[in-house]
């Protein structure tokens, strides 16, 4: 069920015997190894090939590109993410016009329920949400506001992912929204982790029931897949699936690498593993044409194993007679998906960082690279000022 890439190179070019001996500067293959074909690999083999005139080898170890947002038909021809729902939404006008280069979209705004018992409920949670709950009539803003002033327990310090919510809403809805949800997401409580993880979905006295707030939300028209095919289709740029780093890496097929897999890896692990949250997905498909009311339905509590069941025709538009789901089961063996913030993890990789910061050969990029939670966009905003710094430093001098 693999959308087989396209434009897969199997041999590599032939090496220069002379190159390391001779000391003389000789021309490599490619100016620029890139490792990892998700938004940041992609975003800077486009940039570096088409705005930098560069000669790009992309690498990626699966068997295919666009890194976790890769989609694909199934054997029903329905169109499904094969890691989990990937949603577009930002507020920068900037990364949005660069990747409407590569791809149309399709509106989409996101939509979430919980189902806690028999209620399936609106997250973030809102004023809809407190009134089915709690059996309420709060009116408007200010009726809202006041209910969730009075269950508040503030707080000191608002420190961990427990603080940031209970002293908004409460321990009752803590319990019920986020407890539960967390533990099973991380393999940890909140009060283990940042604030800024449970921040990402506050709370809402009005009545919005939308996900994300972002100023633009869309879906791309024909997939990510399709968008990074576009992305990639150019001369200068030769994307190699299934191939590892550690397998070409002494090839010296370039003179600068950019690596967008996990920074620890990279160095050897030689401080000791950084953790990564990983996730198991069970995809199934069904002989009816609707399963949830929305895309994602969340299932905060402990007692069922998943933590989020997706319906993938709500977020393409897809119509067909069948439909597909995922469930999602977190974990902490497999692929590595989510950093998980908390100190601890953060001084870790500062030690990473600070032996990046000193190789001048090397750029790390993207959730990964830089061991930091972010979204779509925010990757691609970091790969296009990536691009630009290296404009100024590393292409002016290594590829001169
Ligand atoms: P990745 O997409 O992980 O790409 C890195 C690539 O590097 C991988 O393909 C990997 O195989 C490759 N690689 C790593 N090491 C090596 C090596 N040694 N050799 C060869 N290849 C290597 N963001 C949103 O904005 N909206 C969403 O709705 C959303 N939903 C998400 C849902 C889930 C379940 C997950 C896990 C993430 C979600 N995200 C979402 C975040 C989004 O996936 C990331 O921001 C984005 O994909 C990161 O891009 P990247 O290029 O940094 O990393
Ligand atoms: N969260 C929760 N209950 C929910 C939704 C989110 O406890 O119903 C917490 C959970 O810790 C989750 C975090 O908020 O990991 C961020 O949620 P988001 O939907 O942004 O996670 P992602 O889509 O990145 O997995």
């Amino acid at each position: 069920d693999e959308a087989v890439t396209r434009r897969m190179v199997p041999e590599l070019p032939p090496k220069r015997s002379h190159r390391q001996r001779s000391g003389a500067a000789v021309s490599l293959a490619y100016d620029c190894l890139i490792v990892g074909a998700g938004f940041a690999g992609s975003v800077l083999a486009e940039r570096l090939a088409s705005d930098g005139n560069k000669r790009v080898l992309l690498c990626d170890r699966r068997p295919h590109i666009a890194g976790n947002a890769y989609d694909f038909h199934n054997e029903d021809g329905i169109l499904v993410h094969r890691y989990g729902p990937h949603i577009f939404h930002t507020n920068s006008e900037v990364v949005l016009n660069y990747l409407s280069r590569f791809t149309a979209w399709r509106p989409y705004e996101h939509r979430v329920l919980a189902q806690l018992g028999d209620h399936l409920l609106p997250v973030p949670i809102n004023r809809t949400t407190l009134n089915a709950l709690y059996g309420l009539d709060l009116k408007n803003e200010a009726e809202a506001a006041l209910f969730l002033a009075s269950r508040a327990e503030p707080c000191d310090a608002i420190v961990t992912s427990k603080d940031v919510v209970v002293s908004q809403i409460g321990s009752d809805l803590y319990r019920a929204f986020f407890e539960g949800y967390t533990r099973k997401q991380w393999g940890l409580d909140p009060t283990q982790l940042d604030k800024s993880v449970t921040a990402r979905v506050p709370t809402r006295t009005n009545t919005d029931d939308r996900y994300f707030l972002d100023t633009y939300q869309a879906m791309p028209l024909h997939g990510y897949t399709e968008m990074f095919e576009k992305m990639l289709d150019h001369e200068n740029i030769t994307v190699m699936t299934g191939t590892e780093y550690a397998d070409i890496q002494r090839d010296n097929l370039a003179a600068h690498t950019i690596f967008t897999g996990p920074i620890d890896e990279y160095f050897g692990y030689r401080f000791g593993r950084l953790p990564y949250r990983s996730l198991k997905f069970q995809h199934e498909t069904h002989d009816i044409s609707r399963m949830q009311p929305v895309a994602v339905v969340n299932y905060p509590s402990e007692a069922v194993p998943y933590t989020r069941v997706t319906e993938y025709k709500h977020l393409t538009g897809q119509i067909h007679p069948k439909t597909s789901i995922s469930y999602e089961f977190a974990c902490a063996d497999g692929d590595p998906y989510y950093p998980i913030p908390r100190p601890e993890n953060q001084a870790l990789y500062k030690q990473y960082e600070a032996l990046a910061r000193v190789r001048a050969d090397v750029t790390f990029v993207g959730r990964l690279g830089t061991y930091k939670y972010f979204n779509m966009d925010q990757v691609v905003g970091q790969a296009l000022a990536t691009y630009r710094r290296m404009v100024k430093t590393v292409l002016s001098d290594a590829m001169a």
